[in-house]
């Protein structure tokens, strides 16, 4: 491509709400085959609401609500938000941990009012041998089975509640998968989200493959592995937990409405974080350089 015709198509990617790193980012742009959507953020609003908290047999809901509250809103997390907001409005003023740490994929651990406590998938808890007793793990089915995402909460060694979140899909979403369908790119979901809420949020949007429960590091792993299948691999992502995968695909979209982190591993950045611009930069790019060809 001349270096003129790669510099108008830069400039009609603004307008477009797509900023472009380099011109060059365009040659790679045009031969993409599979678009890997992030879910949380990406397809998804990421703004997210607590709905309801399911309680263990003589556990105080207000007292979930304020050492869970507590800790994830020492977190960046858009569930971790959710939780902090939901549980401010009904309790009130919450206490500052004593302790917190991110667990990257699982969720969040610290200590607050004295009592050592986790907040996030089965998992953490597992890994510090707590299991779910039945009423809980019942009511996590049952949220999961809805398309909710089930956020356990356990302190001192004990689980005490699972809370309901929910995340709606952005209006925008189908249409864009519609879009990258109908510019022969093969869709796939990728999340670190539960198997089923992946499928409902897959399903509501019109795309077949999903690939859910990957820990944040093994992302580029999953990119990489199509890339060995012979695939060029658009990724699109919002968090810091897509930036290495941002960065190993072949094209790498960042939300504008995004981490840092992701919009500095990313070629494009969607100013408006309007995944039907992922299809227009596409398109971009190959009128681009059809017209020097
Ligand atoms: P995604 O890949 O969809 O952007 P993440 O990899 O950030 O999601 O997180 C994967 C899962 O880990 C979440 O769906 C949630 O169940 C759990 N999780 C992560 N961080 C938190 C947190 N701060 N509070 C509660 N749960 C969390
Ligand atoms: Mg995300």
């Amino acid at each position: 491509a001349t270096p003129t015709a790669l510099m108008v198509g830069t400039g009609r990617g603004a307008q477009l709400g797509i900023l472009i790193k380099g011109p060059e980012v365009l040659e790679s742009t045009h031969r993409v085959d599979t678009i890997v959507l992030d879910k949380t953020g990406t397809v998804t609003t990421g703004r997210m609401t607590l709905l309801t908290a399911h309680t263990a047999d003589g556990t105080d809901e207000d007292q979930v609500l304020r050492l869970a509250g507590a800790l994830e809103h020492a977190s960046e997390h858009p569930i971790a938000q959710a939780v902090a907001a939901g549980a401010a409005g009904r309790v009130g003023t919450l206490p500052v941990p004593e302790d917190f740490a991110n667990v990257p994929g699982l969720g969040v651990r610290g200590v607050v009012d004295g009592h050592a406590v986790l907040v996030g998938r089965e998992r953490l808890l597992r890994e510090q041998a707590v299991e779910l007793p039945v009423e809980l793990a019942r009511a996590k089915a049952g949220a999961e089975a809805a398309g909710r995402t089930a956020i356990a909460v356990a302190w001192d060694g004990k689980a005490r509640a699972v809370l309901e979140v929910a995340d709606a899909v952005k209006d925008t979403s189908a249409e864009a998968v519609t879009r990258l369908r109908a510019l022969g790119l093969t869709p796939i979901l990728l999340t670190g989200d539960h198997r089923a809420v992946a499928e409902a949020v897959a399903a509501e949007v019109g795309i077949d493959e999903v690939i859910a429960e990957v820990m944040p590091k093994d992302k580029v792993d999953v990119v990489k592995r199509l890339q060995g299948e012979g695939r060029s691999v658009a990724m699109v992502g919002d968090g810091v937990n897509d930036a290495a995968a941002l960065a190993q695909a072949d094209l790498g979209l960042a939300m504008g409405t995004g981490t840092d982190a992701a919009i500095e591993a990313g070629d494009l950045t969607l100013v408006r974080g309007d995944l039907r611009a992922a299809a227009d930069a596409i398109r971009l790019a190959r009128r681009t350089l059809g017209t020097i060809k």
